[in-house]
């Protein structure tokens, strides 16, 4: 079942299974649970669940629209947290008298619900009471006291909890690929919002990303402006930079990926285009440019090229890196 893929929170799983299965679900559901864990996605479960003729198998061509967001008969309203008006409303009110086009039922679901004024709450209410035999409404929201009594007394309200850290860890080995180590420390942090978990591990890979934009203008910039003994020193950066990369599992030749990303940006910088992987550091490439001519930036694009050629092959890489050195600052200085 569908509804399996959302973790934890057996007990709501199993009622709301129950019911689906039964038929017996409530035409108006209201799913409250904080941001990071999931409300989002069980509602598109549910309605996955409520459209498919086998109760939500995720393999019938219902499931599968249903999860591409495709689905004709589901339909969401998610004004990304702005005020929903009483025009959103009451554009659903007339959209829901009719009939679905796939399946025998339609699903509309409101996202951040809470966000509805008391016109639009009001224009709700009156949908609720007297709703078109074949619609299901989910309203989602992070916080339920924020809505009209009369209209949480319309819904069958639900709660979403956080998970256990070991599921957390769960989801984001067999989800996200990652390794046993890091997903621990990642859950330890999440406090069982696998949303949040994401969230951090996004932040993380930035934060690498910056770091190793960060080596590859520094080494960039010694090799134009520094003096020699500088340039010695390279070759020890290159390769803690290089173990730091194993260590997380990547392979030490993006170095040089990522080095021919700044080339390319010089480049633009130098012809006026706009620039691509490194726009937060324009300065420098217009410094790196004062430097650099495209002849030399084309040779130095064919050394990246090389290195990486023989890092992929296995050659000793301190060799592979002096040579680059070497004839980096050959071509610059040249
Ligand atoms: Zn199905």
């Amino acid at each position: 079942m569908m509804l399996d893929g959302f973790y934890g929170n057996t007990a709501l799983k199993n009622r709301l299974k129950a019911s689906i299965k039964a038929g017996t679900l409530s035409h108006a559901l209201l799913i409250e649970g904080e941001k990071g864990l999931g409300v989002g996605f069980l509602s598109r479960l549910i309605a996955a669940s409520v459209l498919c003729e086998r109760g939500g198998c995720g393999e019938c061509l219902s499931c599968r629209k249903a999860m591409r967001s495709i689905h004709p008969d589901i339909i969401t309203l998610d004004r990304q947290g702005e005020a929903i008006k009483v025009d959103d409303i009451r554009y659903i009110g007339e959209t829901a008298a009719f009939y679905p086009n796939d399946a025998e039922r339609k699903v509309y679901i409101i996202k951040h619900a809470e966000k509805m004024n008391a016109a639009a709450q009001n224009a709700l209410l009156k949908l609720l009471e007297e709703p078109p035999s074949f619609v299901t409404f989910i309203l989602c929201t992070e916080n339920r006291y924020k809505l009209l009594d009369t209209v949480l007394s319309r819904c069958v309200c639900l709660k979403v909890y956080p998970v256990s850290a070991d599921e957390v860890t769960k989801y984001l080995t067999s989800h996200e690929g990652m390794k046993p180590a890091e997903a621990q420390s990642l859950s330890e942090l999440s406090y069982g919002f696998i949303g949040r978990a994401l969230t951090l591990q996004g932040k993380r890979e930035l934060k690498r990303d910056s770091e190793r934009r960060e080596f590859c203008l520094e080494f960039s910039e010694t090799l134009c402006f520094g003096r020699e003994y500088d340039f010695l020193k390279l070759s020890k950066r290159f390769t803690s930079e290089r173990d730091k990369i194993k260590k997380e599992n990547e392979d030490p030749a993006l170095m040089f990926d990522m080095t021919e990303r700044l080339l390319s940006d010089v480049l633009h910088v130098l012809r006026g285009f706009p620039v691509l992987s490194y726009s937060s550091e324009r300065e420098r490439l217009l410094r790196l440019g004062g430097r650099l001519t495209e002849q030399k930036i084309s040779r130095l694009y064919m050394l990246c090229e090389d290195a990486k050629q023989q890092i992929s092959r296995n050659i000793n890489f301190n060799a592979c890196i002096n040579t680059f050195l070497v004839r980096a600052w050959e071509a610059i200085n040249d």
